[in-house]
């Protein structure tokens, strides 16, 4: 079968950051307003891509080109937008990359004969299979066919036992994104309490792994979890990974302690907007323009009692893009035994 090949510079509209004011409600917790940090993912998604393509240059000097074939079934309009900048990205920064479109009609069995292909590729060093998939797709067995050694999102269980005993390994992209976060940010890690909520293969079980092996004392919280609000209390670090608009409130935060927001919820109702912006005229503007807005599983409120936070947009997010390409170079060094 063959598959609609697309190798290009994709030129997408820049997407706009919008900085969150923290309200200060301080004042219910006995303090001032917030001196909270606001922790930039852009610009430290920025300084890694900078060295990324200053490794790449270094890489073309002995003949390696690193190589990313991404794959995106269907017409989803989020997995559209989400795989072409990441395409758009291996361009600016010198990575070879081909973009793979299979039908939303693509059976397992087409998918598992183009992963085989794709692994057998000497050009292509990353592979990404952009989810979710078409449910007729076995996904499980689609990730697992994947050559661990190019496996750029570290999904593969090879890398996610890797990661686990403390092997180079590829590991997922948003929580090693967080822990750049953190490390840039001169925040300390070793001897911390983190607690994660949420405990996805994605997110929750990563940053866990990655932060316990940074010497963190993490505790993991999901749904069952009891007295969910006095675990996160105790956090030095608390991760907020559940999909949930604002469930993180100001008295689930121990002040001045370090937030990392995953959650990407989008709000459309005004009155949802009120619960959770109410005062912020520069986000309202925005909102009635566009007719939604973003926001953290952590409720801003929440983030004046922090000491340092990633935004929601501009926080956690960038990180991800930033790290596939960093994983790619890496899984091009690792392959070829080279040093990383
Ligand atoms: P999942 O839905 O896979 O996992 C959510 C987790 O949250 C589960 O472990 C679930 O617990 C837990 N949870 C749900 N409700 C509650 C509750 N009431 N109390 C306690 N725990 C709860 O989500 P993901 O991990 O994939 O994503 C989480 C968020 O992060 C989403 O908003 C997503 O959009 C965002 N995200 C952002 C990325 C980025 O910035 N680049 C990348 C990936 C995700 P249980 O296991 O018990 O059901």
């Amino acid at each position: 079968m063959k598959f609609n090949v697309v190798c290009r510079t994709l030129r997408l509209a820049a997407s706009i950051t919008i900085g969150i004011a923290a309200p200060g409600t301080g004042e219910a917790h006995g303090s001032r307003m917030t001196d909270a940090r606001v922790l930039d993912g852009t610009k430290i998604a920025n300084e890694i891509k900078a060295e990324v393509a200053a490794e790449v240059e270094l890489l073309a000097g002995q003949g390696i080109r690193p190589g990313l074939a991404a794959v995106l079934v269907g017409n989803v309009p989020a997995s559209q937008i989400y795989v072409r900048s990441k395409v758009k990205t291996c361009a600016e920064l010198g990575l070879f990359s081909e973009l793979i479109t299979p039908p939303d009609t693509v059976t397992t069995e087409e998918m598992l004969e183009l992963v085989a292909s794709l692994n057998a590729r000497e050009d292509i060093d990353g592979i990404l299979i952009q989810l979710p998939l078409p449910p007729q797709v076995n996904a499980k067995l689609l990730l697992e066919a994947v050559n661990p050694a190019k496996d750029v999102d570290g999904f593969h269980p090879v890398n996610v036992g890797k990661v686990q005993s403390g092997q180079p390994a590829l590991a997922p992209c948003t929580p090693a994104g967080m822990i750049q976060i953190l490390k840039r940010s001169g925040l300390p890690i070793a001897g911390q309490n983190a607690v994660v909520i949420g405990r996805s293969d994605i997110v929750g079980k990563p940053i866990a792994m990655l932060l316990l092996q940074e010497n963190a004392t993490v505790t993991i919280c999901h749904s069952k979890t009891h007295n969910l609000a006095g675990h996160a209390r105790g956090a030095d670090i608390l991760v907020a990974a559940i999909g949930r608009a604002g469930f993180v409130t100001p008295d689930m935060v121990k002040p001045g302690a370090t937030i990392l927001d995953v959650g990407i919820n989008r709000i459309t109702e005004h009155e949802e907007f009120d619960k959770f912006f109410a005062g912020d005229v520069r986000r309202e503007e925005l909102f009635l323009l566009k007719g939604s807005t973003l926001i953290g599983d952590v409720h801003p409120a929440a983030y004046a009692v922090s000491g340092a936070y990633t935004p929601v947009p501009g926080g956690v997010g960038p990180l991800t893009i930033a790290m596939l390409m960093s994983n790619t170079v890496r899984a091009a060094k690792l392959r070829r035994g080279l040093p990383v």
